[in-house]
């Protein structure tokens, strides 16, 4: 289908198409790179000029099972040939039916589940709010300081980031409030989120009114922190307390990313509501809220939904990612590569200052950047590296309530030689943006 790259690349030019998309589309959906996709395969990305990219960014953590893999490619036209939509409220398909079961057996914990689909990271959210209150009947949700869940209205207002996501947007839904979420390196302890949160229930709203605490087990867009241990644990014990629902949003950390099949694997506490969506579908859209059957029953017939929710291609899809992730092993992969890649950052930290931190779960790990002299976080340093990378052909993601850290969201699929390259750009890139 795509590999006549000669088609697809002839005549490109890069700067023209610049031009007409500023003339054509508002500033509002920014950009970060400034050259045209023709063509991708796992990590590796064409543009309309035909220059190669190594794909470190993985269009924000959706390409687990890499750009176009065979068996998601084949997945897809098999139900082209079938149907590619009926609206599932309307006439429903097996294939969503069985999805659901997969899921419902793969999200941690051995209590009975049940899953609904949607399109969009930020509409499973806004679903598992709708969830979480018609089950319970209260209204209050509480989030966290560097959270992110998305740019729709729900989305937004629980997102923990004012700039950009909130800028001029208002009013925002009521009733939700946030807490710090832990971070050793910006000094908030784990007792000093729950003490935010105690403070919470003492001066804003009632525990008794609460619906639900959504929070994501490492936070994506905020950074790349992980929650503690010790802090999952006491949220669970809260929920528990005041009968509040625990929501784990799982999109950026699900499917493999971490090392685990999601990060709440990691922990020894369940949450009541996942979210899931990114990774999910190989690049098809698709999302859903996986969690207790009977929470999940909260909400009365019709209440949940959309006209393309559960798309059948993207179902299609998404079942063959869950067949490569078992198949190919790719939770195992993403601790082999994870380690390889925080092993090459953390030996080069004494070549380069500004390099504060290293850290993450799996292969869902981060640099974050410090000025040396000043002890602020450096966001300039941070820009400085993705683009000397991007200049040498590897396109790397930004970061972090202060713009200050480098994610890294390779395809777990990459071949060993691309991943490779792939570290000797970033040294050099590394290495390129220090002054010191
Ligand atoms: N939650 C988390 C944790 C995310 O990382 C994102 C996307 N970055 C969203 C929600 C929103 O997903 P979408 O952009 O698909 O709406």
């Amino acid at each position: 289908m795509l590999n006549n790259s000669d088609e697809l690349t002839r005549g490109g030019d890069n700067a023209a198409w610049q031009a007409r998309k500023d003339a054509a589309t508002p500033r509002g959906v920014g950009v970060m790179c400034g050259f045209y996709a023709a063509r991708a395969r796992n990590a590796e990305l064409w543009d309309i000029e035909g220059r190669r990219f190594i794909d470190f960014g993985s269009g924000i953590a959706v390409l687990n099972t890499g750009h176009c893999h065979p068996r998601v490619m084949q997945a897809v036209e098999r139900q082209l040939k079938s149907f590619t939509h009926t609206a599932y409220q309307v006439v429903p398909y097996t294939s969503y039916v069985e999805l659901a079961e997969r899921l419902n057996r793969a999200a941690p914990g051995r209590h009975s589940k049940k899953t609904a689909f949607f399109t969009t990271g930020a509409e499973a959210v806004e679903n598992a709010i709708k969830i979480a209150r018609s089950a319970t009947g209260r209204s209050g949700v509480i989030a966290f300081s560097g959270g992110f869940h998305g740019r729709t209205m729900m989305g937004m207002a629980l997102t923990g980031k004012v700039s950009p996501y909130k800028l001029s947007f208002g009013p925002l839904p009521g009733e939700v409030f946030h807490v710090p979420f832990p971070s050793a390196l910006h000094e908030v302890s784990v007792d000093d989120s729950l003490a935010a949160l105690q403070q919470v229930f003492l001066c804003d709203i009632d525990p008794k009114r609460v619906a639900a605490i959504i929070f994501e087990p490492v936070q994506g867009e905020g950074g790349f922190n992980p929650a503690p241990a010790p802090f999952v644990a006491a949220l669970r014990h809260v929920c528990d307390e005041h009968g509040i629902l625990l929501v784990a949003d799982e999109i950026q950390t699900g499917f493999a990313r971490t090392g685990r099949m999601f990060a709440m694997h990691h922990f020894e506490e369940e949450a009541d509501l996942m979210t899931v969506a990114k990774s999910l579908a190989g690049g098809l859209p698709l999302s859903g809220v996986v969690g207790r059957a009977e929470v999940m029953d909260g909400a009365a017939p019709g209440g949940l939904g959309g006209t393309y929710a559960g798309n059948p291609l993207s179902i299609a899809a998404a079942h063959a990612v869950l067949d490569v992730i078992e198949e190919e092993e790719l939770a195992a992969r993403a601790m082999v590569l994870g380690n390889l890649l925080r092993s090459k950052l953390q030996g080069l930290m004494p070549r380069v200052p500004s390099m504060a931190d290293v850290r993450g779960l799996g292969s869902m790990v981060a640099a974050e950047f410090f000025n040396p002299a000043t002890g602020m976080p450096d966001a300039t340093f941070a820009l400085r590296v993705q683009r000397s990378a991007l200049q040498r052909g590897l396109i790397l993601l930004i970061c972090g309530v202060h713009s200050n850290v480098i994610r890294f969201l390779y395809p777990l699929t990459i071949e060993h030689e691309v991943f490779e390259e792939a570290l000797g750009i970033l040294e050099s890139a590394l290495l390129d943006a220090d002054p010191h």
